[in-house]
C-alpha cells in the first residue's frame, strides 16, 4: 500500500485516521507499507500484502495474531481463506510464479472461489453497460488535464476490479478498489487493475475512508447484496462531499436488480422509488439499464439526459442509478474506442475458432445454457458467425486499434483483455 493512502483511510468506526505501529512487526520501504498493524483511536488492523484489512471478522483477527508474531505468510493465507496446507503450499507456488495466469491463480483457489464466467465477463452486457456509464460519469467529474490535478475514483465492492480497470486512466490518484474479499482485491491489482490501490473492507459497515476523498464512487453489479443500503449510500454521499463551494462529485450504482421485476440473483432488490429515497444530500437519477444498453450497442453516444416513465423502470430488470450536481454529468456523452490497447487484443474466448486457409472462422459458443439464457443479450453486438484475414489477427500482437479492428473491438469480437488472463 503506498504511504499517502493513509492521507484518505479512516478506521470504519471510530473515524481516526490510521497509522502504521512501528513497534509491532511490519515490512515497508520508504513510500509503501508491505505488511504490518495500522492503529487508530480504537482498535488495530492488519496491513497483509500491500492490503489494508479494515474489518474486524474472524479472519481480520486472525491475520492480525499471525503478523504480530512476525509470520506474515500465514497471515496471508488467513486472508486467502487457505486453512488446508497443501493447498495453501501448492497456491503460493502459483502465487509467486510470474509467468501464472489469473485463470491459473483462480484455479489454485478451488472451484467455489469465482464461480463461473470471468473469462467471459469483458464482453458480457452488464458489463459493457457498467464500463460506459462509469467512463462517462467519471470523466465529467474526475477533472481534465492531469496537470491540472485530476480527482480520484473509488469502485466499492469491486470485486476482482473489471469495472474499476476502465478508471485507471480518469483517476488522477490511482483508483481504490473497496472489496470484502482480500482474494479478489488482490487479483484485481495484479492482473485486472494493475495500479489500483486496493482496501479490504465490510460494505456493511461505514465505509473507511475520509470525507470528500473522491470525485466518483461507483458501485457495479453488488448494491443489491447489500443490507445496509442506506448507510451505504450516505457514505458514498460522504465520500464525495467537498463541502459548499467544492467541485461537485458523483455517485454511481450501476446494475442494481429491481424489487419489481425478476432476475436471476435476485439478491434483496428495492423498487425504482425506494433506491431514489436512499439518498438525501444529491438527488439521484434512475435509469432502466435497457435504454442504456441500446446506446452502448448503436455505438453511442450514452444519453443521460433521458428521463424514463416510472412504467418504464418498474419494468426494467435493472437499474442505474446516477447522482450527481455536476453539470457535465446528465448530458449525452459519445462513446470512444482507444487507440491502443491497455492489455493484450484478443479474439473474444466466446468464440470457437477453425482455421481456413488465410483466414480463420468464428462461431459463437457460450461455455453453457446458463449463460446463454443470462447474458444471451450479448448476440446483439456478437455476430454469431464470422470470418477473419490471419493478417488482421497477426496485427493483434502490436497492441494498436485501427482500421476494421476498431469496429470488431467495438463489437467485442476482438476484446482487450488484461495481460495474463487466460
Ligand atoms: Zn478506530
Amino acid at each position: 500500500m503506498r504511504i499517502d493512502t493513509l492521507d484518505v483511510l479512516r478506521c470504519p468506526y471510530c473515524g481516526g485516521r490510521l497509522s502504521l505501529v512501528d513497534s509491532i512487526f511490519h515490512r515497508r520501504t520508504a513510500d509503501a507499507i508491505q505488511d504490518g498493524i495500522l492503529g487508530c483511536h480504537c482498535c488495530i488492523f492488519p496491513l497483509v500484502d500491500g492490503i489494508p484489512v479494515l474489518h474486524v471478522l474472524p479472519a481480520s483477527t486472525l491475520a492480525r495474531d499471525h503478523l504480530q508474531a512476525g509470520r506474515p505468510e500465514l497471515a496471508r493465507r488467513v486472508m486467502f481463506g487457505l486453512d488446508d496446507d497443501s493447498q495453501a503450499e501448492a497456491f503460493d507456488a502459483v502465487a509467486s510464479s510470474e509467468t501464472a495466469t489469473y485463470r491459473d491463480i483462480v484455479e489454485a483457489l478451488g472451484p467455489s472461489f469465482e464461480g463461473g464466467y470471468f473469462l467471459y465477463r469483458f464482453s458480457d452486457p452488464t458489463y459493457i453497460v457498467a464500463q460506459a456509464v462509469a467512463r462517462a460519469v467519471g470523466s465529467a467529474v474526475l477533472g481534465g488535464a492531469p496537470a491540472k490535478g485530476r480527482r480520484r475514483a473509488i469502485d466499492i465492492c469491486g470485486g476482482s476490479g473489471h469495472v474499476t480497470r476502465t478508471l485507471l486512466d480518469l483517476s488522477g490518484a490511482p483508483p481504490v478498489l473497496a472489496d470484502l474479499y482480500f482474494a479478489k482485491v488482490w487479483l484485481a491489482r495484479r492482473f485486472t487493475a494493475p495500479g489500483c490501490e486496493p482496501v479490504c473492507c465490510d460494505g456493511n459497515a461505514p465505509m473507511p475512508f475520509a470525507r470528500g476523498a473522491f470525485g466518483f464512487a461507483m458501485c457495479t453489479d453488488a448494491f443489491m447484496y447489500i443490507w445496509t443500503k442506506r448507510q451505504f449510500v450516505g457514505e458514498m454521499e460522504r465520500l464525495v462531499d467537498t463541502g459548499a463551494g467544492g467541485e461537485p462529485g458523483a455517485v454511481l450504482i450501476g446494475h442494481t436488480h429491481n424489487e419489481r421485476t425478476w432476475s436471476p440473483s435476485h439478491g434483496q432488490p428495492l423498487s425504482p422509488e425506494g433506491y431514489a429515497e436512499l439518498f438525501e444530500t444529491i438527488e439521484p437519477r434512475v435509469f432502466g439499464e435497457g435504454n442504456l444498453f441500446t446506446d452502448v450497442v448503436g455505438g453511442g453516444p450514452l444519453d443521460l439526459t433521458r428521463r424514463d416513465s416510472a412504467a418504464a423502470l418498474d419494468a426494467s430488470p435493472a437499474l442505474t442509478i446516477v447522482a450527481s450536481r455536476h453539470p457535465d454529468v446528465f448530458t449525452r456523452h459519445p462513446l470512444t474506442q482507444p487507440k491502443a490497447a491497455a492489455g493484450e487484443l484478443r479474439i473474444n474466448p466466446l468464440y470457437a475458432v477453425e482455421p481456413d486457409g488465410d483466414r480463420l472462422r468464428l462461431k459463437l459458443a457460450f461455455p453453457s445454457e446458463e449463460y446463454a439464457d443470462e447474458y444471451g443479450a450479448c448476440r446483439q453486438y456478437l455476430p454469431d458467425a464470422l470470418t477473419l484475414d490471419r493478417s488482421a489477427v497477426a496485427s493483434l500482437a502490436t497492441g494498436q486499434v485501427s482500421g476494421e479492428l476498431t469496429e470488431l473491438l467495438r463489437r467485442k469480437v476482438i476484446v482487450d483483455l488484461p495481460k495474463r488472463y487466460y
